[in-house]
């Protein structure tokens, strides 16, 4: 069996992703389950989603914790430990990452034994997730590109005709430039029931429900947990139009992540701001607008604080 799993920020396209990919293998004979797992259900948000693809009816379900191949839409994801990018990668397990870092620097940074392939997803990182889809196509060794284009074709129709052709020219992009990589993924054993080792389990001693379900007494608890890093885009303020109103974006901002200098000067904290854009559209100013957020590799303390 086949197993892919694939990472990406709510807003990606990850679920239409392992849609493509599912009905591409469909296409080509196999048995297919593919299926998104959310958590919290806005842009930027940690989407994980699921193909599996068989010669025989799939009996497994839920998550895939030991996958043949691992897609990775946003590299930033790599910071954000419940995202479970790294889950089960293995030696055999090959690993895509859309970056505009060289493999060879990822291999030095993750440290893994598996093989670890990039490609550059371009300035719109919606289409990450359509070039990523491309890629694995090819990877996989078994899917045609007619195939993958009518796969497209299938799953986009919904949308106008433009994003249609621009989606699948990345994804036919991508797979054309993966020819050298096709058949770079194998499908492990199956596990048998009779090679099953039972977890180590240690015991856990009873806490008190202080301890274990405390209250919170303080304010700022959450400082230490750095949203930011959900980001796909991020506000910038241009001082030059401010008006140091003091008060509209600093109020409205649902995180509290934009503060007021004593000159009445608005300041972003992107430690924890999420990036939901709420201060973009209420600014009378129209002083803040909406960019890009650098593609990840950096964590978010290290990015400049605000616009000059
Ligand atoms: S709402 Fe706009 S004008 Fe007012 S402080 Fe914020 S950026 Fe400046
Ligand atoms: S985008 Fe603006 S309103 Fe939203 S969290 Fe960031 S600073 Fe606050």
């Amino acid at each position: 069996m086949l197993r892919i799993r694939l990472h990406g920020r709510g807003g990606q396209g990850i679920r239409t992703a392992a849609q493509i990919l599912g009905s591409a293998l469909f296409a080509e004979g196999f048995e297919v389950q593919d299926a998104p797992r959310y958590g919290a259900e806005r842009r930027g948000a940690p989407i994980v989603a699921y193909v599996r693809a068989a010669h025989a009816p799939i009996d497994e379900r839920g998550t895939i914790a030991n996958p043949d191949l691992v897609l990775v839409a946003d590299a930033s994801l790599f910071q954000v430990p419940t995202a479970g990018v790294l889950q089960g990668i293995g030696a055999r397990v090959a690993l895509l990452i859309a970056t505009t870092e060289d493999a060879a620097v990822w291999r030095a940074r993750l440290a893994l034994a598996g093989p670890i392939f990039s490609f550059d997803p371009g300035a719109d990182p919606a289409h990450a997730a359509t070039a990523l889809v491309g890629a694995a196509a090819r990877m996989l060794g078994v899917i045609r590109r007619e195939i993958l284009g009518a796969a497209l074709g299938e799953e986009l129709r919904g949308l106008d005709v433009h994003k249609q052709r621009s989606s699948l020219m990345r994804a036919l992009e991508a797979y054309d430039a993966f020819g050298v990589h096709g058949g770079a993924v194998g499908e492990a054993a199956d596990a048998s029931a009779r090679d099953y080792t039972a977890p180590q389990w240690i015991d856990m001693f009873l806490d008190p429900v202080s301890i274990a379900a405390p209250d919170l007494h303080a304010s700022a608890t959450s400082v230490q947990v750095r949203t930011g890093a959900w980001r796909t885009r991020r506000p910038v303020i241009d001082y030059a139009h401010c008006h140091r109103c003091s008060w509209i974006c600093s109020t409205l901002c649902p995180d509290s992540a934009i503060a007021v200098d004593a000159d009445r000067t608005p300041r972003i904290d992107y430690d924890h701001c999420k990036g939901c854009m709420v201060c973009v559209t209420v600014c009378p100013a129209h002083a803040i607008s909406a960019a890009p957020e650098p593609r990840g590799e950096s964590p978010p303390a290290a990015l400049p604080g605000v616009a000059a």
